[in-house]
C-alpha cells in the first residue's frame, strides 16, 4: 500500500505523485468498502461520469481506462485530489479500528472466527456474483459483520458470467443472455497459504477429482473467499461448472454444492484458518460439515459419532424456503457417485450416508435432501422471519417426531438490511443533521431512529421527492435505450422520456417473477385499476421490474402480460417495466417509489427484504401480512393488504387479496397521499413516514440481525452452548 504521508509532502515530481494517485485510486477500488460509501463512490463517478454508468459502475474497469497522468490531470480538474486523500485515510482507518461492537460482544469468536457459507452474495452491481434476495442478504450480513467488528471469513462460488441479463423481445417475451466477467475488472486475487502459495483444493468424486481454485476479495474487514472450478486438469464440461448460478441440470447442482461446501471447508483449511464456528446459510453448503468432520477425526482419532456432535454443536443453520419443492434433493445415484468416496473416508455405507440426508433413516425410497442434512449437522436451526418459524416447524416436524410443535428446534432470526446500502445518499444528509454523530455504528438500536421526529416533515418530504425524481430520471433514461435496442421510432424514445411525473402517486414493484408472489395481482380487475390510476385529481402510476427463472413458463408469462399492458390506451405512460432488475435497478426502485407492493400468497413469502430497504428511504410497505411484513405492521407505519388469513383454494385467496388490494388503495393509501395542507404537504402521509422508519429501520437493519446471530447462535456454538433462540 502507497504511504499515506507523503501525499502530504511537499514538491515531488508530478509523475511518481501520478502514481501515487492511481495506487490510492485502485486501493480504494480493491475494497468493496468503497460501494456503501456514497463519497467514494462519488470520486469515481466524478473521474467519468458516463463511462462509470456505462462500466455498470465498476472502479477497476473504470481506472483501467485511464494513465496515471491522465487520472492527475482529472482529478484536478474535478477536485478530486483531497478527496481520494481522505478517503484512503478512512478506508485504512476503518480496517484498523479495534474499537467494535463484537470487541465487547464477540468474545470467544476471537481468533477462530465465523466461516459464513452462502452460494451467492449480492454485494454491488459489478459483482455477477449474485441472483437475487438469498445473494443480498449474504452480501448486507457480510458487510454489517464488518461494521461490527464480529470476526467473520465468508465462504462463496466464483460466477464468472452471474445469473442472465434480461432483455424483453417486442412482445414482451424475456430473452436472457450471459456475459462474461473479466477477471481483471474484478476485485480479486489468488487467496494464498501462509507460505504465499496459491492454493487449490481437490475433490474426491467415484468418476475422479475436482478441482477448484481459490480468489480473495475484501469486503470492507471481512474476506471473502471464492471457489472457481475453471482450473487446469479439470474436464472443459467441469471447468464450466462454477461460471453460472442456478444453471444446469441436478449435477451440475450437486457438483456445484460439492464444490461450495466439501471444497470450501478443505479451502478454508488449506488457507490455515480454523474456524469456531460454520454457518450455512441454505442448504446449499450443507455438504461442509462432512469435510470438517472428516478433518476432525483425522486431527483428534476421535470416532464419527463423537465427531459429528462436536462439529453440530459448532454449526448455525439457517433455512430460506417455506415451499417443500425449493429444497435440494439428489437421488441416491447422484450421491453414491459424489459422495461415496467421503463416506469411504468417513467409514460410512451408502445408506448411512443416505441416511443423513432422509427424514425417514431407512426409507429407501426417499432422496437426499440438503435441509436435512444442513438439520441435522447443525445444533442450531432458524428461519427467517417469526411466521416462517412456525412454517418451518411445522415442516420439519417429522425429524422430530417425540416433540410437539413449539419444540421442534428451529427457532428464528428475521431478515435485515444493510443501512449505509440501501439508504440514498441525500436520506443520510438528513439523519445526519438529526441523529447523533456515531449513529453509522448504531443502526440496529432502537433510539438512534426515534430522532427522525426531530426532523422537520417539510425537509423530509422535499428529500423523498428529490429521489423519487432521480427514480423518474432513471427510469425515463433505461427506457429510452430499451426501446432504442428494440429498434423503435424517435417519438417512441421521446415518449419515453417524458414518461411517469414526479408529483403522481408512484407505486413500484420489483422481485423474482415466481408465480406465488402474484405480480399480476393487481391486473385482477382492469376497469377498476382504470379508475383508480386515472382519476385526474388522484393519478397514480406503477413501475415493475424482475427476473424469471429461464426455466420458469408461467413467470414469464407473467412478465409478457405486463409489458403488453404498456400498449392498452388505459395504462400507456403509466404502467412501465424496466429490464434487468439487479442491485443497481433495486437501489434506484427502492429509493425513489412512494409505495412498496409486495402481494405474495401467504405464508410463501419467508421474509422478504426489499421493502426493508424502501423504509430507510422514505417510501411505505403496502404488503400482504406474510414474511417480515407480518411482524413488522402495527396499523400507522404502512398499510396491509388483508388480515392474514389463508385459503386453501388459490383462487379463491388470490381475489380475496385482490379486492383487499383494491380497497386499500382507494380508501386508505390514495386519499391520504393527496389529503395536502395549504402548503401542498400531505401531512398524514409524512407522519406515516417517520412512523415507518421509527419503528421499522432498526428492527430490520442487517446490524440487528448480525448482533442477533452473534448473541444467538455464534458465541453460544463457539462456547459449545445451546442457544435460546426465540421460537414464537
Ligand atoms: C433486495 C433484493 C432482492 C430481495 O427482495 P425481496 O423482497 O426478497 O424480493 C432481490 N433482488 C435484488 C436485486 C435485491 O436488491
Amino acid at each position: 500500500m502507497t504511504n499515506l504521508e507523503s501525499a502530504h509532502a511537499t514538491p515531488m515530481d508530478a509523475c511518481s505523485t501520478a502514481n501515487e494517485l492511481y495506487e490510492k485510486c485502485l486501493g480504494l477500488a480493491g475494497n468493496l468498502w468503497w460501494s456503501w460509501n456514497g463519497d467514494v463512490a462519488g470520486i469515481f463517478r466524478d473521474l467519468d461520469p458516463v463511462r462509470w454508468r456505462a462500466l455498470n459502475h465498476n472502479p477497476i474497469a473504470l481506472l483501467q481506462e485511464f494513465t496515471p497522468q491522465r487520472l492527475a490531470e482529472r482529478a484536478n480538474e474535478m477536485v478530486l485530489y483531497n478527496k481520494i486523500n481522505h478517503a484512503f485515510r478512512q478506508l485504512k482507518s476503518y480496517i484498523a479500528n479495534r474499537h467494535t461492537w463484537a470487541a465487547n460482544h464477540g468474545g470467544v469468536l476471537g481468533s477462530r472466527p465465523v466461516a459464513y457459507f452462502s452460494a451467492e452474495f449480492g454485494i454491488h452491481e459489478s459483482l455477477p456474483i449474485y441472483s437475487g434476495g438469498l445473494g443480498v442478504l449474504s452480501g448486507d450480513h457480510i458487510k454489517s459483520a464488518s461494521a461490527l467488528g464480529v470476526p467473520l471469513v465468508a465462504v462463496g462460488l466464483f460466477y464468472t458470467q452471474g445469473y442472465f441479463r434480461q432483455h424483453l423481445d417486442d412482445s414482451g417475451m424475456q430473452v436472457e443472455e450471459y456475459v462474461e466477467t473479466d477477471i481483471r475488472y474484478l476485485p480479486v486475487r489468488p487467496a494464498t497459504n501462509r507460505e504465499g502459495e496459491p492454493i487449490t483444493v481437490s475433490i474426491e468424486t467415484r468418476n475422479g477429482n475436482l478441482m477448484a481454485k481459490v480468489w480473495k476479495m475484501m469486503v470492507g474487514r471481512v474476506p471473502l473467499y471464492l471457489l472457481d472450478s475453471n482450473v487446469e486438469g479439470n474436464s472443459p464440461e467441469d471447468r464450466q461448472l462454477t461460471s453460472r448460478l442456478y444453471g444446469g441440470d441436478e449435477r451440475t447442482r450437486i457438483r456445484q454444492e460439492l464444490v461450495l461446501g466439501i471444497g470450501g471447508v478443505a479451502a478454508l483449511h488449506e488457507l490455515g484458518i480454523q474456524p469456531g464456528v460454520y454457518h450455512l446459510n441454505e442448504g446449499h453448503s450443507a455438504f461442509g460439515p462432512l469435510q470438517a468432520i472428516y478433518q476432525r477425526m483425522q486431527e483428534t482419532g476421535l470416532p464419527f459419532d463423537e465427531t459429528v456432535r462436536q462439529v453440530a454443536s459448532e454449526t448455525v443453520f439457517t433455512t430460506h424456503t417455506p415451499v417443500p419443492a425449493g429444497h435440494d434433493r439428489f437421488s441416491a445415484e447422484l450421491i453414491q457417485e459424489h459422495l461415496g468416496p467421503m463416506a469411504d473416508k468417513l467409514g460410512l455405507n451408502h445408506e448411512q450416508l443416505m441416511s443423513l440426508g432422509r427424514i425417514a433413516p431407512n426409507n429407501s425410497n426417499e432422496s437426499f435432501c440438503m435441509t436435512v442434512i444442513g438439520l441435522k449437522l447443525s445444533r442450531t436451526a432458524n428461519a427467517v422471519s417469526q411466521l416462517h418459524g412456525h412454517v418451518s416447524r411445522r415442516m420439519w416436524s417429522e425429524l422430530w417426531p417425540w416433540r410437539v410443535e413449539e419444540e421442534i428446534p428451529i427457532g428464528h432470526i428475521t431478515n435485515g438490511v444493510h443501512t449505509d446500502s440501501w439508504m440514498a445518499d441525500p436520506m443520510k444528509a438528513l439523519c445526519d443533521r438529526y441523529f447523533p454523530t456515531n449513529w453509522h455504528e448504531k443502526h440496529g438500536e432502537p433510539d438512534t431512529w426515534q430522532h427522525i421526529y426531530d426532523a422537520d416533515p417539510g425537509e423530509l418530504w422535499e428529500t423523498h421527492n428529490a429521489l423519487k425524481t432521480m427514480l423518474v430520471n432513471f427510469m425515463r433514461h433505461r427506457l429510452a435505450s430499451q426501446i432504442e435496442r428494440r429498434q423503435g421510432t424517435p417519438t417512441q424514445i421521446e415518449r419515453a422520456k417524458r414518461m411517469f411525473d414526479p408529483q403522481t402517486l408512484t407505486i413500484g414493484f420489483a422481485r423474482r417473477f415466481a408465480t406465488y408472489k402474484r405480480a399480476n395481482l393487481i391486473f385482477s380487475d382492469l376497469d377498476r385499476l382504470a379508475d383508480i390510476m386515472n382519476n385526474t385529481r388522484r393519478p397514480v402510476q406503477i413501475m415493475f421490474a424482475g427476473k424469471a427463472h429461464p426455466k420458469d413458463e408461467p413467470g414469464k408469462e407473467f412478465i409478457r402480460e405486463i409489458a403488453q399492458l404498456q400498449n392498452d390506451p388505459r395504462f400507456a405512460d403509466k404502467v412501465v417495466f424496466l429490464e434487468n432488475y439487479d442491485v443497481n435497478v433495486c437501489r434506484h426502485m427502492v429509493q425513489g417509489v412512494d409505495i412498496w407492493l409486495n402481494n405474495p400468497r401467504r405464508p410463501l413469502e419467508a421474509s422478504g427484504t426489499s421493502g426493508q430497504k424502501v423504509v430507510l428511504n422514505g417510501g411505505l410497505n403496502l404488503s400482504i401480512l406474510d414474511g417480515w411484513w407480518n411482524e413488522a405492521f402495527n396499523g400507522v407505519n404502512g398499510f396491509a393488504i388483508g388480515n392474514g388469513s389463508i385459503h386453501a383454494s388459490n383462487e379463491i385467496m388470490d381475489r380475496r387479496d385482490a379486492e383487499s388490494l383494491y380497497e386499500v388503495l382507494e380508501q386508505q393509501v390514495v386519499p391520504l397521499f393527496y389529503d395536502r395542507d395549504v402548503d401542498n404537504l400531505p401531512r398524514h402521509w409524512v407522519e406515516r413516514m417517520m412512523n415507518s422508519i421509527s419503528t421499522l429501520a432498526w428492527r430490520f437493519s442487517s446490524h440487528r440481525m448480525v448482533m442477533d446471530y452473534t448473541n444467538l447462535c455464534y458465541v453460544p456454538a463457539a462456547g459449545g452452548l445451546s442457544s435460546n433462540m426465540p421460537k414464537h
